[in-house]
């Protein structure tokens, strides 16, 4: 079946106690044992829930793994997954890299002993130059934010196998319709299910999926002894969302296309960055190793006045972080997702202070790129007036 139906039909989607078509909300924390000596498939919500069960099952499923999991945010699956790692241990990370997992890695896991080195991942010489006698695992992202650059997946696994490590893929941007590093040799797939998977703004949630079953019972051990599990509800609106995965990213995706060729028509924008056209530089590895490009384009207005300016003015897209939901987002990088880092260090990775990033949604397209004109052209006017009132005094 492809990948369309099995968002519908994956063997999770219907209660197997009453046959509802929407899996129940289990709001239960325990659970009576009937028969002390043959225990019942739960016991207590931390270690199992039906609900969230469901949802586990169906992100294995979807990212054709073995076992799935599901936490209470995208940061509380990565961080969990980083408790496979022990003092001394070090791992070699996408330096495009999401700003949570950023400070987990520098700010947390060093004091515990567990060292990081972040590499330019595009480039597969460098992954290799920086693995060391006690490094465990290779952590990527691709493509990466807010730049898109795309790194081989089957390249940095076949490094890891090739030294014994573990391969740890984040998803987030692409999911598994897209993309499904699983099959591309990757050991572990980590998502922020807040954004695409969900997709509607309303609910924080983060799952993992792994092929190897003896990894997902160390994980599962993890999930448990650590406790960030998802939430019933939460759970509950992730399996929600999931189902219409597929329509949300093919609308969204055909959106951020027409939006990347029709933004570089337009005067004061520099440049754009979306995979989809010809000109990226991860143009072609993109094509195959993921299924579409997706919904997330990055554009470049000339100025941090210019970049303020378009965020005053649009009024479609919100202007917020996060991203892959029904509704456009506008995110300004450089105060945003980027802000902690150090200006030299965010302009070296293409984050300047005129780059807007655009996860577009379901509205239509010709209306979104409508705003985004005249927002620009707002600015634009406005900058001309101020010189020719400048010029008259
Ligand atoms: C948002 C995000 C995360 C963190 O997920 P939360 O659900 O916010 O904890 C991790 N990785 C990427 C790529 C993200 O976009």
């Amino acid at each position: 079946m492809r990948f369309g139906t099995r968002l519908l039909h994956n063997g999770n989607e219907v209660d197997p106690h009453t046959g509802a078509a929407s899996i129940p909300l289990y709001q239960a924390s325990t659970y009576h044992q009937f028969d002390l000596d043959h225990p019942g498939a739960f016991d207590y919500a931390r270690s199992g829930n039906p609900t969230r069960q469901a949802l586990e099952q169906t992100i294995a499923a979807l990212e054709e793994g073995e076992r799935g999991l599901a936490f209470a945010s995208g940061m509380a699956a990565i961080s969990t997954v980083f408790l496979l790692f022990s003092s001394g241990d070090h791992l070699v990370v996408s330096k495009d890299l999401y700003g949570g997992t950023f400070r987990m890695l520098t700010e947390v896991l060093p004091r515990l002993g567990i060292e990081a080195t972040f590499v330019d991942t595009t480039d597969l010489t460098q992954v290799e130059t920086a693995i060391r006698p006690h490094t465990r695992a290779l952590y990527v992202e691709t493509p990466s934010n807010p730049t898109l650059k795309v790194t081989d997946l089957a390249g940095v696994a076949a490094i890891a196998k090739q030294y014994g490590l573990l391969t740890i893929v984040d998803n987030t941007f692409m999911t598994p319709y897209l993309q499904q590093p699983l099959t591309l040799g990757a050991d572990i797939v980590v998502h922020s299910a807040t954004k695409f998977i969900s997709g509607h703004s309303d609910v924080v949630s983060g799952l993992v999926a792994v092929k190897d079953p003896v990894l997902g019972d160390r994980l599962a051990g993890l999930q448990n002894a650590f406790g960030a599990v998802l939430g019933v509800n939460d759970s509950w609106l992730t399996l929600r969302g999931l189902k219409t995965l597929k329509a949300r990213l093919d609308a969204s995706s055909a959106s951020a296309a027409r939006l990347a060729r029709g933004l570089k028509e337009i005067p004061g924008i520099e440049r754009v960055y979306y995979t989809g056209l010809p000109e990226h530089e991860g143009h072609e590895l993109q094509n195959a190793q993921a299924k579409g490009h997706g919904a997330v384009l990055s554009f470049d207005t000339g100025s941090a006045d210019r970049a303020k300016a378009v965020c005053d003015h649009v009024r479609l897209p919100i202007v917020a972080v996060s991203l892959g939901a029904v509704e456009s987002i506008l995110s300004y990088p450089a105060k945003m997702s980027h802000a902690a880092m150090p200006r030299e260090e965010r302009l070296q990775r293409g984050v300047t202070d005129g780059l807007l990033r655009l996860s577009v949604g379901l509205e239509d397209p010709d209306d979104l790129l409508n705003d985004l004109e005249q927002a620009i052209r707002a600015r634009r006017l406005v900058s001309v007036n101020t010189e020719w009132r400048a010029s008259i005094v």
